[in-house]
């Protein structure tokens, strides 16, 4: 909490802070400790955690970063808080992120920017950029985040963390504010990959209460990370993607050189690397950009005044009616990316275009999965930069939309078809900003990326 108060006036990574909360989860594991309590406890126990703001907790203010649920305060917890209770771990607060995750620099939320640790004039990624800044800057040695198209991922590559998105159905949603339905996933933050295997063993597993949670135990992912410890990856097969950067071409040439390098560094510990192509890749991002607004059009059409947060009533001069009241709140309540998204995915599942919007991108969505379960039955993990860039500047890319969306073109992939992928820290540019390395894993076999990612880092 100390080192939480010295940073935040230069870090922002927290919407809010949760002192009290913390201190007292703090002491009542103290005294279960004492008690000699200890049955079940995980390895984790005891260790604090900050959470991005795009989770309920009970009793602490939930944003989403946006002003349409400024001091809203859930009744109930997520499954992975009441998880994360459960296993001591007290809650620091809540971190930053783009508006309902929706963004790739954290510069979208309704309260102000993040900055990235290593220079403070650069995004930290996003949409979960406070979470991922919170770790790299030791205000948190832990934190979770959402990943809907790579809000984990991205970020902790941009500040040299690690990010993980489980397998689909993997990690419960229930709690989680949706974004969009088919693509969000809940996942680790950390600072090292045995740290996010044992946060990873600690928030997944099967939870009735999301119906698209996986009926089965988490993958054995601590397991896998210390075994890749031990740097021997004899019998691993690694297919490095050809369309989205496996020769590193097309990427920013610091990123490329890393990424190279790394390759060859999975190469000296055994590795057995070969290029793979995943034909449909190249149509992923323009398919997710369809789905995801047509989700986040559905999924936000519950902020409407009536039952949480923020309530605009119309002017005097208006008609005081609740479609009036509805549409002065979502005009005030939502920033304008939001807003984009919500009119665009509104007009691809309209009567007339839905077949030619929404329903090519579900087709397109099938091939990508179809191509990921083909590349699996040849290589055990797959891999690709984490992003094409390291993080840019502020302002660089909040007037151009689409040069935001590009940048989103290597994380896209595995939510579209429902596979887990982990980034992980592979050197600096000549900036010295922070490169990430991809692995992508077959569904419900977290712990194939596991090994390899804990020896590479
Ligand atoms: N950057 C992507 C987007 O803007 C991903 C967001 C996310 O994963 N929540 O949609």
């Amino acid at each position: 909490l100390d080192v939480i108060e010295a940073a935040e006036p230069t870090m922002h990574a927290f919407l809010h802070v949760s002192a009290d909360e913390a201190l007292a989860q703090a002491d009542a594991f103290d005294k279960r400790l004492a008690a000699g309590d200890t049955d079940g406890l995980p390895e984790l126990a005891g260790v604090p955690i900050a959470i991005k703001d795009m989770i309920v907790t009970k009793g602490i203010p939930t944003t989403a970063a946006s002003k349409i649920l400024e001091g809203w305060v859930p009744p109930y917890d997520a499954t992975v808080i009441e998880k994360i209770k459960a296993a001591g771990m007290p809650i620091l607060g809540k971190t930053n992120l783009d508006e309902f995750a929706q963004g790739s620099s954290t510069e979208h939320s309704a309260f102000g920017n993040t900055y990235n640790p290593w220079n403070k004039d650069c995004v930290p990624g996003g949409s979960g950029g406070g979470s991922a800044a919170a770790v790299s800057s030791y205000e948190a040695p832990l934190a979770l985040g959402t990943d809907t198209g790579g809000s984990i991922r991205q970020p902790a590559s941009f500040t040299g963390s690690v990010g993980v998105k489980p397998t689909y159905g993997g990690v419960s949603r229930y709690g989680a504010i949706a974004m969009a339905s088919s693509l969000d996933q809940i996942g680790p933050c950390a600072r090292t990959v045995l740290d996010a295997a044992l946060l990873h063993e600690v928030i997944g597993g099967n939870d009735r209460r999301d119906s698209t949670s996986i009926p089965a135990p988490v993958p054995p992912v601590v397991a896998a990370a210390r075994e890749g410890l031990k740097r021997d990856l004899k019998g691993v097969r690694v297919g490095l993607i050809k369309e989205i950067g496996g020769s590193g071409e097309g990427f920013q040439p610091g990123v490329a050189k890393r990424f190279n390098e790394a390759v060859e560094l999975l190469k000296s510990m055994g590795a057995e690397v070969t290029e793979v192509s995943l034909p449909h890749l190249s149509y992923s991002l323009g398919a997710y950009y369809i789905i995801m607004p047509s989700e986040v059009s559905s999924n936000l059409a519950r902020y409407d005044g009536m039952r949480y947060g923020l309530r605009v009533m119309p002017p005097d001069d208006k008609p005081q009616t609740a479609a009036n009241m509805m549409a002065y709140t979502r005009e005030a309540g939502f920033g304008d990316e939001v807003k984009r998204r919500i009119i665009l995915g509104t007009y691809a599942l309209s009567a007339g275009y839905y077949d030619a919007w929404y329903g090519s991108a579900q087709k397109v969505r099938t091939l990508v999965i179809e191509d990921f379960a083909k590349a699996f039955e040849q290589v055990d993990v797959l891999a690709s930069p984490t992003a094409p860039t390291t993080a840019f500047h502020f302002g660089e890319k909040t007037d151009d939309p689409l040069a935001m969306y590009l940048g989103d073109v290597t994380t896209i992939p595995a939510n579209l078809a429902g596979v887990p992928a982990i980034s992980v820290p592979c050197g600096v540019d000549d900036s010295t900003m922070p490169v990430g390395f991809q692995f992508f894993a077959p569904q419900q076999h977290d712990e194939a990326m596991y090994k390899p990612a804990a020896a590479l880092e």
